[in-house]
């Protein structure tokens, strides 16, 4: 079993940059209105007509970002994707366009670089947003990716960080933990993998926690919903680097505390049963894990009964005054200061 599985391999230099740009982009269409010229030109040019813009842009880097022993490169192209679109959506504004850069090493073969493209092109169409431009360039070692998303939003429903109220319910959509525990199953595989390259990793039991953490989905629904509902969420933020971090985000910039109740955080059983293996508080995970693009809002209180029962939402708390600060209230009933331990790429 040396060798090599055979493979299509076509160097990009063959193609050169032009031509690989072209390869890449032209089954991509255009379906936003806003959208008046896309891929082409020296620039894009859009039209929101009254709506405000938004604007969000975030770089992966393999090796920090992620790691492409366990990440194919058509999840990596859809997530990447993801990780953008939850930040326009956390504005409580609609996806309508992305720009997609890429740096790549000649590591990489054109076949890879098409995967890649083939996950951005199921997010635009899942998610209909218009790829509208990018950049091409070579790297010397590994794969850089940077991803720029736009939006459209009416000036009355943007959501920012600021706006939550003392007595406002805070509210998270989905459950939390499953992809850093994900994570955990990935990177044991990867080990056993070391040892015995001949395993093969029964990943089934794992299947929803392992999906979370290689193809997240971005809560589009979640400003339909409040719509329907008839809430209008006070702040808003997506959570990508775990619930504790980000309610300390809300908390700061709100000018509240708050009161986080442990036995209200929303768990998938898997996380639990994943966390009992791997003998990690469930609790520990939802707070720090990260990467699970939810959404965190805080609610008027008079909201309560439209948003109570909801099975895509559950309240966890509520905000307090400033000087209470922000706080995890224990199923045994004690007070724990949140601290952000929220998962941060200048750690070790
Ligand atoms: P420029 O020299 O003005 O930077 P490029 O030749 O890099 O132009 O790009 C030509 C067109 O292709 C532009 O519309 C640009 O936005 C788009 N483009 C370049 N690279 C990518 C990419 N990786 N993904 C999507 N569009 C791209
Ligand atoms: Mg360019």
């Amino acid at each position: 079993m040396l060798e090599d599985k055979k493979q299509e391999s076509t160097s990009l230099e063959k193609l050169g940059e032009f031509g690989l740009i072209d390869h890449l982009t032209n089954s991509f269409t255009i379906d936003q209105k806003s959208t008046i010229k896309g891929i082409g030109d020296d620039a894009a040019v859009l039209s929101f007509d009254n709506k405000k813009t938004v604007v969000t842009t975030d770089l992966l880097i393999e090796g920090v970002h992620f790691d492409l022993s366990y990440m194919p490169l058509k999840h990596l192209g859809y997530k990447a994707v993801m990780v953008n679109l939850s930040d326009v959506y956390a504005m409580n504004a609609k996806a309508t366009q992305i720009t997609v850069s890429i740096a790549v090493s000649n590591r990489f073969p054109l076949e890879a670089i098409e995967e890649l493209y083939a996950g951005i092109a199921l997010a635009t169409e899942k998610y209909k947003v218009d790829l509208v431009g990018g950049d091409t360039t070579s790297s010397t070692k590994g794969l850089l990716i940077s991803i720029t998303a736009i939006g459209e939003v009416d000036e009355s429903s943007i959501t920012y960080r600021k706006g939550a109220k003392v007595n406002d319910l805070l509210v998270v959509s989905g459950d939390l933990g499953g992809a850093y525990m994900g994570l955990q199953v990935l990177e044991r595989e990867k080990e056993v993998f070391k040892v015995n390259p001949n395993s093969q990793p029964d990943l089934e039991p794992y299947s929803y926690i392992v999906e979370r953490q290689l193809k997240p989905e971005a809560r589009k629904d979640i400003a339909a919903l409040l719509q329907v509902l008839g809430v209008s969420p006070t702040s808003m933020i997506d959570i990508s680097d775990g619930l504790s971090s980000e309610i300390l985000h809300l908390c700061k910039q709100s000018e509240v505390g708050c009161n986080l109740f442990e036995d209200k955080i929303p768990l998938d059983p898997t996380v639990i049963s994943a966390c009992e293996e791997f003998k990690i508080d469930s609790t520990m995970v939802a707070l720090n894990g990260g990467e699970d693009y939810e959404l965190l809002f805080t609610v008027d209180q008079k909201d309560f009964e439209k948003i109570k029962g909801n099975p895509n939402l559950s309240i966890i708390g509520h905000m307090t005054d400033v000087l209470e600060g922000a706080h995890l209230i224990t199923r045994e009933n004690t007070k724990i200061e949140l601290t952000a331990q929220g998962w941060n790429s200048f750690t070790s």
